[in-house]
């Protein structure tokens, strides 16, 4: 880890993260004004991996604090909550351990402000995604599962899948928790 850096998620990392984001989940992942949306109505809670050498953003954990939100999840949950939205690494920087600190620290920050962390995957059917087998390791548990869950809303919005490609997108959702309190 001596190479890269952890630094707390800011909006001086919006474009650069977004570029990390398309690439590795789709190009129609996530744009500018949808991050910032998010960013002023959410209490971000996030970290970036920052390359020392060429000072470039390779990796990051997005999610947000007090979060209240409850239809994506078709669960019970407590009143506030910690959401971890997502953790991507550049491609050519992975098997480095840099996801894993990530989630740690992530954790650690869910901790101090004893709220528990709900997460949601996308996954081709019958597969575990190597982000689900982290999260398994550090004592999340998966909540409820639902099949072709992005179906209605890829073809609507025309949304291109990084794992099923032109629409529709017949990924599965699977839901995760972490207990805090
Ligand atoms: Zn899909």
């Amino acid at each position: 880890m001596s190479n890269y850096q952890l630094v707390s998620f800011s909006p001086t990392h919006f474009y650069e993260s977004i570029v990390i984001f398309n690439q590795e989940f789709g190009k129609d992942y996530i744009s500018f004004e949808e991050i910032d949306k998010q960013y002023k109505i959410n209490t971000f809670l996030g970290y970036g991996v920052v390359d020392n050498a060429s000072k470039e953003l390779i990796g990051l954990c997005l999610g947000y604090t007090n979060y209240t939100a409850e239809e994506q999840f078709k669960l019970p949950l407590p009143k506030e909550y910690v959401y971890l939205k997502s953790i991507v690494v550049r491609r050519d920087c992975h098997g480095k351990g840099i996801g894993k600190r990530l989630l740690a620290e992530f954790i650690k920050k869910a901790d101090e402000v004893r709220q528990d962390i709900f997460s949601t995957v996308w996954v081709k059917e019958h597969t575990i995604s190597v982000f689900e087998k982290m999260l398994a390791k550090s004592q999340f548990v998966l909540c409820s599962e639902h099949k072709n869950y992005w179906q209605e809303r890829s073809m609507i919005e025309k949304f291109e899948c990084e794992k099923c490609g032109s629409p529709p997108c017949t990924c599965t959702m699977r839901v995760y928790a972490k207990k805090i309190q």
